[in-house]
């Protein structure tokens, strides 16, 4: 098979559906050109080129998780170079660490981040956010009892940042925003996800035909 034909499949990229939002993500997945899987235990994982964490309760979201053995395969996974987006509370699972203290967690990139940061009072609004790595028209964001980012380590690249606080960054093909750019048809998040998961999917079809290459001498 050529690599042209190697490519013309869809990448498949999981959405965590243990907790939170599903279907926002699949129609962006699908608008970027992926094939959306709902992740609810370790096996789900199998074929996946790339995850999406949304939003809802990081705490829920992680207990469930780490019942069914789940969190822990992501980690693993994560570990290993699975490129991953997480939105919101799929931002505060993918840090090293809370503020608010311990919580189980993926980890993966790091950051501390504080939760419910901007506030109970406000707890949602909308704002538009300049990220300049996505290009020059800003982010609609959807802020929902929104995180934002307290430390950054000296691999990550701090992407956006709202009220003098970090909201998007990224370190490697990890990418996190405190704010939820799927409710608001921003699509270049996910477009960066299924980007590197095509990216991804291409490398590991080479090597495959590298080992048939080197299995048939
Ligand atoms: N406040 C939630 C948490 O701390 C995150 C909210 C969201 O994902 N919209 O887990």
């Amino acid at each position: 098979m050529t690599k042209a034909v190697a490519s013309l499949g869809r990448p498949r990229v999981g959405v965590l559906a243990v907790q939170g939002a599903f279907a926002e993500h699949a129609r962006a997945l699908a608008a970027a050109g992926a094939d959306a899987v709902e992740v609810r235990a370790p096996a789900d994982l199998g074929g996946l080129d790339a995850i999406v964490l949304p939003g809802g309760e990081s705490t829920t979201l992680g207990l469930v998780a780490e019942g069914s053995g789940l969190l822990a395969a992501l980690r693993e996974r994560i570990a290993g170079g699975m490129p991953a987006l997480g939105t919101c509370a799929g931002m505060i699972v993918l840090a090293r660490a809370t503020t608010g203290g311990a919580q189980p967690l993926i980890g993966g990139m790091d950051i501390v981040v504080r939760r419910n940061a901007f506030g109970r009072q406000v707890a949602s609004f909308e704002a538009p956010v300049s990220v300049p790595a996505l290009g020059e028209q800003p982010v609609d964001a959807v802020f929902i009892r929104a995180p934002w980012i307290e430390e950054a380590g000296p691999g990550v690249e701090v992407l956006a940042e709202h009220a003098g606080h970090g909201v998007a960054a990224r370190q490697g093909d990890l990418m996190v925003t405190a704010f939820h750019p799927e409710l608001s048809g921003e699509r270049r998040f996910h477009e960066w996800l299924v980007g590197r998961a095509r990216d991804r999917r291409d490398a590991a079809d080479e090597g495959g035909r590298r080992r048939d290459r080197v299995g048939a001498q």
